[in-house]
């Protein structure tokens, strides 16, 4: 009975308290047109394979040219930041799950997605750990949302997070590729698939980079990725030193 109560309660809280935006608070949106406008870009010269600048805006940057990666591409329209960052905190760690379809909207407006043949959709996976602690994977939320409005199949445990992992951020590129190695599995055989991994952030990259790898060696012939931030790591200013 209280239980009945205190959920009759809540639907009518959710129900008066006005919706605001995650960033600046106005009514109306989880994010607000303004918002959304003023988010940063990803930069013009982003590397089409991992997201970071290249010299005299060539398509890729020369970590991937000299070691071609397993992520065929990566699209995103945001860099990470600002509005951005607050969708993502919303999202992740507020437990806002009604801003996903918002989100998802804007990761699939690209023209990347009205050429390529996509076959299906796999969300980066979460530890069973995490998926415990904040009882969903918010880029399962991206995911299923992206690939009901692409009209694509969506797998949602195409991928397995086998073993937890700590931040990569402090690490080289090639220690990350090492700490994440056989942390995922695939689940099925995706061969001659071309696979489209979701996930709300790009950092470092090795997350997507080892998914990648893994459906890689269960056969997909192609893996794109999309995400709603790239987070940069060389700053503006490094950039007009290059
Ligand atoms: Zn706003
Ligand atoms: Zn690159």
């Amino acid at each position: 009975m209280i239980e009945t109560v205190s959920n009759a309660l809540k639907v009518a809280v959710d129900f008066v308290l006005p919706v605001v935006c995650v960033h600046c608070e106005t009514e109306g949106a989880l994010l607000c047109a303004e918002c959304l406008d003023d988010a940063p870009a990803l930069p013009r010269n982003a590397c089409v394979k991992c997201g970071e600048r290249t010299r005299e805006f060539l398509r890729l940057c020369g970590d991937c040219v000299a070691l071609p990666p397993p992520l065929d591409r990566l699209v995103s329209r945001h860099r990470y930041g600002g509005a951005v960052r607050s969708a993502v905190h919303a999202l992740k760690y507020r437990g806002i799950t009604a801003i996903a379809p918002l989100m998802a909207r804007e990761m699939s407006r690209n023209v990347f997605f009205r050429r390529a043949k996509i076959d299906c959709v796999v969300p980066v996976p979460v530890h069973d750990d995490r998926l415990r602690e904040r009882g969903y994977n918010q880029a399962a939320l991206l995911a299923r949302e992206i690939a009901d409005g692409l009209g694509l199949r969506y797998v949602e445990d195409g991928l397995i997070k086998v073993r937890a992992t700590e931040s990569q951020v402090e690490l080289s590129r090639q220690e990350r590729t090492m700490s994440l190695r056989n942390a995922f599995e695939a689940k099925y055989g995706f061969r001659d698939a071309h696979v489209l991994l979701v996930d709300d952030v790009c950092t470092t990259g090795s997350t997507l980079m080892n998914c990648a790898a893994t459906l890689k060696r269960a056969g997909a012939r192609r893996v794109s990725a999309v995400v709603f931030a790239k987070e940069m790591l060389v700053d503006e200013g490094e950039e007009q030193r290059l």
